[in-house]
């Protein structure tokens, strides 16, 4: 649609370009009406394909969610059982090698597994403190302790003695 410039006589016909009363120069002239309708059906549009789809996901998410999670309460019962069974491989082979440490500190052998007894023993000290609640055997890791303590001590008594008296 055109509008004229001087008497603001309006054409339908796009393809004028010169007033057919007074000759003047024809503008473009835009109604408002439709691109604000358009916007408005556009607007709406959007609402109604917003509106049905927001519900759905909100509705289809708790329930995935809840599937997900549903195989996870069987597994957590499990943890307080490994929590009662805790490791004492370490402390116990940190035990066994204090008492072979006195088994052989009569011929040295308190040197060697009296120092493994007491690294090991240590190691588990850490592993107990660092996480009590996986490592335990807190009383084995003491007895290989001082157990490869007194045959280290022992043994080394004993070479310095051969030393001294050779
Ligand atoms: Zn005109």
């Amino acid at each position: 649609m055109k509008i004229c410039s001087i008497c603001n006589q309006t054409y339908v016909d796009d393809n004028l370009n010169y007033c057919l009363n007074d000759g003047g120069t024809l503008t473009s002239y835009n109604d408002d009406a439709p691109p604000t309708v358009m916007f408005e059906r556009a607007r709406t549009t959007q609402q109604n394909w917003e509106n049905p789809q927001t519900p759905n996901l909100w509705g289809n998410q708790p329930l995935q969610q809840h599937q997900a999670q549903s195989p996870a309460p069987p597994n957590q019962p499990f943890y307080p059982g490994q929590l009662q069974g805790q490791n004492q491989t370490l402390p116990t082979v940190g035990l066994a090698l204090g008492i072979f440490s006195l088994l052989f500190a009569c011929c040295y052998g308190g040197i060697p597994f009296g120092a493994a007894a007491l690294i090991v023993g240590f190691l588990s000290m850490k592993n107990i403190n660092d996480n009590p609640v996986e490592f335990g055997g807190r009383g084995l890791a003491i007895g290989g302790i001082v157990t490869g303590l007194i045959g280290l001590l022992f043994s080394l008594g004993l070479f310095l003695l051969v030393i001294i008296s050779g």
